[in-house]
């Protein structure tokens, strides 16, 4: 006959555990053992002789062949580091051999509770990786590993039947020697691929992932990117019914890096453009009056006549990629296309060059004024590439800037079961 737990000589005195920790027939608190000096609570938990177990390839139901004392670190009881012992039991199938019985509480990796292992995600979606890790007072590696088998277990089992718009962009760690390239569904606005490199084969291996998990790359018909000749070219070969549109703060951003070359070359025979560098970035409204009259002063000055005019370039160029919904397509092709001309022949070098660039780029960079696509749109995408370049040093590998950002970004669903004691 089997035994109702409650009824065990342990019963009534544990029965506060038994509950906090739902703990299910057959299983039951056979001794909870709580050291107040270490902080730490051992629960012992047994089953009565004679329960029947399921075999888990096949299901049929045996009682315990033999069994084998294993532990768990479980969530703090009270601030108690707790750890659960249980003699998980083997049984003898007659179909599939010997074979570990499963328990509800066990995490995927070995030696945590899966509420254990659900608090740690929590944790680490917000936190930095170090901080958890810390507050779940385990070690970084410990943690790294639990997250990577989450993780993975959450995008084995992502959805990318619907994704038709996507957001490509890159981030660099390791002071600019590696790369990680990051794909987000536009619409859902989640992170859906990272890899590292930032070659068109990226790409390539983009489109086998979106195959692998529902996707078709040829129902992808927009994407947004940077002017990577790379990412162009990785689209036009892996996604070749999507239009592209750059995105158009990377090509504002072009044209602040010219200005301030512009600005450093002519600042060696400028007293005025001293201390002006960060001015030169901002809009005119963004600036104090002091800030308006130093940047005034230097445009006026004879010697650093280029930095003015580059400046003034940079406001125009931004207006027309601001006007947005001012501007039909038609009238912004006819402003933008006189502002690379005015650039290409403007006898600044530094901002030729960006006049060619979007000359180059025309029909790609115009296509926001119907797409409205930027990558700035995308949520999360910041902190990801924020994480991606500033937390990576503490990520010691690729691997670990890239579980961290689908943590921030990824938007992933967890099977962490409700009850984590009772499977039926
Ligand atoms: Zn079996």
């Amino acid at each position: 006959m089997i035994m109702d737990p409650r009824d065990s000589p342990n019963g009534e005195r544990y029965r506060l555990f038994q509950e906090a920790l739902e703990i299910a027939p057959p299983w039951f608190v056979k001794e909870a053992r709580l050291n107040q000096d270490r902080r730490r609570l051992d629960i012992i938990l047994d089953f009565p002789k004679g329960s029947r177990f399921k075999c888990p390839e096949c299901g049929c139901e045996y009682t315990a062949y033999d069994t084998r004392l294993r532990e768990w670190r479980h969530l703090d009881f009270f601030q108690h580091a707790t750890h659960i012992f249980a003699p998980l039991p083997r049984v003898k199938c007659e179909t599939c051999g010997v074979r570990t019985v499963e328990v509800p509480w066990a995490g995927r990796g070995s030696g945590f509770t899966i509420l254990f292992e659900a608090l740690a995600v929590e944790y680490s979606r917000d936190l930095p990786v170090s901080k958890a890790a810390k507050k779940l007072r385990i070690s970084d590696d410990t943690l790294w590993r639990m997250l990577r088998r989450s993780v993975a277990g959450a995008l084995e089992k992502q959805d990318l039947s619907n994704v038709f718009a996507v957001a490509i962009d890159e981030t660099s760690w390791r002071k600019g020697h590696k790369y990680v390239t990051f794909v987000f569904d536009y619409c859902t606005k989640r992170l859906i691929f990272a890899t590292e490199g930032r070659g068109s084969d990226t790409l390539a291996l983009f489109a086998g992932h979106l195959r692998r998990h529902g996707g078709d790359p040829l129902r992808i018909t927009e994407v947004c990117c940077d002017m990577s000749p790379a990412y162009i070219k990785g689209v036009e070969e892996n996604l070749p019914r999507a239009t592209i549109t750059f995105d158009k703060f990377h090509v504002v951003k072009a044209m602040n890096d010219a200005l301030d070359e512009v600005r450093r070359r002519e600042s060696a025979d400028c007293a005025e453009l001293k201390g002006t560098r960060w001015y030169w970035r901002r809009n005119e409204k963004d600036l104090s009056a002091g800030q308006r009259d130093s940047l005034e002063r230097a445009c006026l000055s004879g010697a650093c006549r280029q930095t003015g005019k580059a400046y003034r370039m940079k406001i125009l160029l931004q207006q027309i990629l601001d006007a947005g919904f001012g501007l039909t397509r038609e009238e912004a092709r006819g402003r933008l296309k006189g502002w690379y001309r005015w650039a290409l022949l403007c006898r600044i070098p530094e901002v030729a060059a960006v006049g060619r660039m979007i000359k180059r780029h025309f029909e790609g960079i115009l296509r926001w004024f119907q797409s409205r696509m930027t990558n700035g749109m995308v949520e999360g995408y910041n902190s990801v590439l924020r994480a991606g370049r500033a937390i990576a040093r503490g990520f010691r590998t690729v691997g670990n800037v890239i579980l961290k950002s689908f943590l921030m970004a990824g938007k992933l669903e967890f099977d962490f079961p409700k009850n984590i004691w009772n499977p039926l």
